[in-house]
């Protein structure tokens, strides 16, 4: 029987590159389940290729506009709008996987439905752990729902892990390539624009992570979700960057031993781990030669022109709604970047400064340590007005 997937974030990076993995492996995978944001055009030769049972877009304009092309092709697959759609999809249709490869936090509602549900999750969206991973981890843990990484770091630890114990684990190295800024100077990073920061030298990805690794808020991030998915605290993870990303990550054992796992950076192999696990079959990518590679580098980052690694480390420490905070904050900067508002080197500290007034502020909008979903939306949304008004100053 093959294995019923649902891809939410179809049209997007990692949505694209899970359905190449299954289009490899076209016995293994039956697509029940499409969403995306708008991109009918794309969600709609996706549902002629894949027949899927149902398919979300979130827009509802778009939904439209999709409903009427696949009425006219004699589609029978039914499409969904509106704000409980993406929780619909998780939740009414059978299925075996879920790949939650939608950015942001708008992917934290169906991610968690799919959790509650029980289903195995290949988890690309990682500001849904940022933001709740208590949650997350409890929902798993009561549903015995499996999180399976698909971050290439969070991956490599994944499987690196397997080589020991949880108690034998002395600290886990999160590499990361440094970006497309690794070697410009704060003067030259100050005037960069967005196509500057969208230009990843190793990874091909979405415009918002790839501005993250620019900033490398995305490690900030990353430190965050692997306290949540290996319960390692903050102080035992530690960055190092490795701009060939090669070493995907590593885990450092009590008696000496590291150990990494590698590979081409190509994100189909993170994503084909999860969706085929626990085997491992055939993968499409190209393969690593060790006589081509010549050399690996390794330097530590440069806390001066990155602050947000050690603001990454900080809240990953705080937990609570601190993560909320930090990943709305830097949603809404993020966009202000990519929207001309504000410069490359103005993103970190806005985000910064949201964190800490959250951190100083009375409730409603004050830190709270063990907050439900209702109170983590609350921060979301005043985080992005906090962001918003130091726009318009
Ligand atoms: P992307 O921008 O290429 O794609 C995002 C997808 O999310 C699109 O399909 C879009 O339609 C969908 N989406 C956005 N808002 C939505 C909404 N409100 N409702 C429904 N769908 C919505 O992004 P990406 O690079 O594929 O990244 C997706 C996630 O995976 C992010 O959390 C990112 O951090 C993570 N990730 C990506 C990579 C990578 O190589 N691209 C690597 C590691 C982790
Ligand atoms: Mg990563």
């Amino acid at each position: 029987m093959p294995k019923r997937v649902i891809i939410l974030g179809s049209t997007g990076s990692i949505g694209c590159s899970a359905l190449s993995v299954a289009d490899n492996l076209p016995d293994e995978f039956e697509i029940v389940g499409l969403a995306a944001e708008s991109r009918w055009q794309r969600i709609a030769e996706q549902v002629e290729r894949y027949h899927p049972k149902a398919v979300v877009l979130s827009d509802p304009i778009s939904a439209e506009n999709l409903t009427e092309r696949l009425c006219e092709v004699g589609s029978d697959t039914v499409v969904w709008s509106g704000a409980d759609a993406l929780v619909r999809l998780v939740e009414e249709v059978e299925c075996d996987f879920v790949l939650a490869g939608i950015v942001g936090v708008a992917g934290l509602p169906a991610t968690l439905a799919a959790v509650r549900r029980g289903l195995t999750v290949g988890l690309a969206n990682k500001e849904s752990l940022v933001v709740a991973g208590e949650l997350m981890v409890r929902a798993a843990a009561n549903s015995k729902a499996r999180l399976l990484p698909v971050d290439s770091e969070h991956s490599a630890i994944y499987q690196s892990l397997l080589s020991g114990r949880h108690e034998e684990i002395e600290r886990l190295y999160l590499t990361a390539s440094g970006g497309p800024f690794r070697t410009w100077t704060a003067e030259q990073m100050r005037s960069a624009a967005p196509a500057d920061a969208m230009r990843h030298p190793t990874w091909s990805m979405g415009p918002k992570i790839s501005i993250d690794s620019a900033t490398m808020m995305n490690k900030a991030l990353e430190i965050i979700e692997a306290k949540w998915l290996f319960g390692v605290d903050p102080d035992r993870i530690e960055v190092v960057v490795h701009p060939e990303s090669i070493i995907h990550s590593m885990v450092a054992f009590r008696d000496g031993s590291i150990v990494a796992q590698m590979g081409r950076p190509d994100m189909r192999t993170p994503i084909q781990y999860a969706m085929t696990h626990p085997q491992r079959l055939t993968g499409c990518g190209e393969r690593l030669e060790f006589t081509q590679l010549q050399r690996m580098h390794f330097e530590p980052p440069d806390p001066a022109r990155f602050p947000s690694l050690r603001l990454g480390h900080e809240v990953a420490r705080l937990g609570g709604t601190a993560g909320a905070a930090l990943n709305a904050a830097n949603e809404a900067a993020v966009d202000a970047f990519r929207n001309e508002r504000i410069g490359f080197l103005e993103i970190v500290p806005m985000v910064e400064d949201v964190v800490k007034s959250h951190l100083s502020a009375d409730q409603p909008s004050g830190f709270e340590a063990h907050p439900d979903l209702t109170t983590l939306m609350a921060v979301d949304a005043w985080a992005r007005r906090a962001i918003a008004q130091c726009c318009t100053v």
